[in-house]
């Protein structure tokens, strides 16, 4: 899609491979030389025009007249006790963004922001209490990724494995820029990142869910169901009300029909809210809709949100039950909760 900024210069990572061709074609360059541009934006993944090298300097000028990149600076490294690393990206319009590494023995993992706040308010987010929200843009969005693939490699010698939208924002409100920036990042022709690394989470859009299918993505689809109740689920997702849980299962159901794909489920276990046998044996029954993997993470308190950790002994409990139901349960230490990185913490601070 071709958008120009106030400077009627185009954002070149909005367009579509021929677009790209068509306007290097426009300011008289050949086909070669739009390749070459291709490859630096997807494959190399470049922050300006000067690191173009094989590009001769009038040639690097004149796109930087016509043409514009969105830039991040890291404003902002926070490390946590255990290894993560948050850091804070501002955006061209002063605003700002937070993306996370982290590491594990064997890998690390990017979790990565689609939005400059939410406007979903789920209770236990912080993210969700910011206002002063828009979309990140697919060069955002795509930038973050190679600026934290580039950390990464600095910090722990080791590039991306995984890649995780979980970060600040609903993905799926802001659908084409994240799938679009999701292909770029796992053609062939741009980082060639595996799409089965790539994991988006949403809290469960049920339309965007079926427009995935339609879509046929093959990254992974987590949905943070944290409740399979639904006057629990309204309390703690107020978008709930409005698309609830019987129109998720719906959208579930049309989902793996259509790519054969099983479903993740994140839920954060909150104190003598959602941790009860009755919450366990709710999910069970949930999750027979489909095949499914489920995540049960714990919670890293945000102030003033009045939900606390669950307590071990109730965890417990809780989890063998899921087993004994014979499903797939991982149980995930959040990880960079000194340091506000972990799930629903993110907020600019
Ligand atoms: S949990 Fe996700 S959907 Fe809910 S407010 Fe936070 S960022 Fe938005």
């Amino acid at each position: 899609m071709i958008e120009e900024n106030e400077n009627k210069k185009i954002d070149i990572r909005a367009l579509e491979k021929d677009e790209l061709f068509m306007k290097i074609d426009e300011i008289g360059e050949k086909t070669f030389r739009a390749k070459q541009i291709y490859s630096w934006l997807w494959e190399k993944g470049v922050e300006s025009f000067e690191e173009m090298t094989n590009l001769s300097k009038p040639l690097r000028e004149k796109l930087d007249e016509v043409f514009y990149m969105d830039k991040l600076d890291v404003k902002a490294k926070q490390r946590s006790k255990d290894g993560s690393i948050k850091v804070a990206f501002q955006l061209s319009d002063g605003r700002l963004v937070e993306g996370v590494l982290i590491p594990s023995t064997d890998r690390v993992t990017a979790c990565i922001s689609s939005q400059t706040g939410c406007k979903l308010g789920c209770t236990f987010c912080a993210t969700g209490r910011i206002s002063d929200l828009r979309n990140l843009t697919i060069g955002e969005i795509f930038t973050q990724v190679t600026m934290l693939n580039k950390m990464s490699e600095q910090e722990y010698g080791r590039k991306l494995a995984n890649l995780v939208f979980m970060g600040m924002g609903e993905p799926l409100l802001n659908y084409e820029n994240v799938v679009t920036a999701i292909n770029r990042i796992s053609s062939e022709d741009g980082m060639n990142f595996s799409a089965s690394r790539i994991t988006v989470s949403t809290i469960g859009i049920s339309k965007f869910i079926k427009k995935l299918a339609d879509d046929n993505v093959r990254f992974n689809l987590a949905i943070s169901l944290h409740t399979a109740n639904e006057e629990k689920r309204n309390r703690l997702m107020p978008y709930s009300l409005s698309d609830g849980l019987k129109n998720i299962s719906e959208a579930i159901k049309y989902f793996h029909a259509k790519t054969g794909a099983r479903i993740t489920y994140e839920y954060i276990l909150f104190k003598d809210f959602n941790d009860s046998l009755q919450d366990a044996k709710d999910f069970a029954s949930f999750c027979k809709i489909s095949p499914c993997k489920i995540n049960i993470i714990e919670y890293n308190s945000v102030q003033g949100s009045g939900f606390e950790k669950s307590n071990p002994v109730k965890s417990k409990a809780f989890i063998d039950y899921m087993k004994n139901c014979n499903l797939i349960v991982n149980v995930r230490k959040s990880k960079g909760g000194d340091i506000d990185a972990a799930c629903g913490q993110l907020a600019n601070k």
